[in-house]
C-alpha cells in the first residue's frame, strides 16, 4: 500500500449507511463515496478511502492529496508546486 490517504473528509450516517465526502486540498472540490452499509464507521471509512484514493493524486513535493484537475501528471506534483504552463511557473518564481 502506498502512502497514507490524508485528504480532508466528512462522514454522514444516513439510514444505516455511511457516506464519506472527501475534499481536494487545493480547490476544495469534493468526491463522494458510494453509500456503505457497515456496523462501524471505521470499517466504512476504510472502504471509502480505498475508493476515494483512486480519484485523488498525491503531490510528491508537498504530500497533499489533490483532485485530477489540480494534479500535474507529468511532474507527479500538484499544480501549485508544478503549474501546468510555463507562464504560471515564471510568475510564481518571480514572487520568491
Ligand atoms: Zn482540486
Ligand atoms: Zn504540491
Amino acid at each position: 500500500m502506498a502512502s497514507e490517504f490524508t485528504a480532508k473528509y466528512v462522514i454522514y450516517h444516513v439510514a444505516g449507511r455511511f457516506q464519506l465526502h472527501f475534499f481536494c486540498d487545493l480547490c476544495g472540490c469534493s468526491y463522494s463515496s458510494s453509500p456503505i452499509r457497515s456496523d462501524s464507521s471505521d470499517t466504512a471509512r476504510a472502504v471509502a478511502i480505498a475508493e476515494a484514493r483512486r480519484h485523488f493524486n498525491r503531490c510528491h513535493k508537498c504530500n497533499r492529496w489533490v483532485c485530477g484537475q489540480c494534479y500535474n501528471e507529468d511532474e507527479m506534483e500538484c499544480v501549485e508546486c508544478s503549474p501546468h504552463n510555463d507562464i504560471d511557473k515564471r510568475v510564481l518564481a518571480s514572487r520568491h
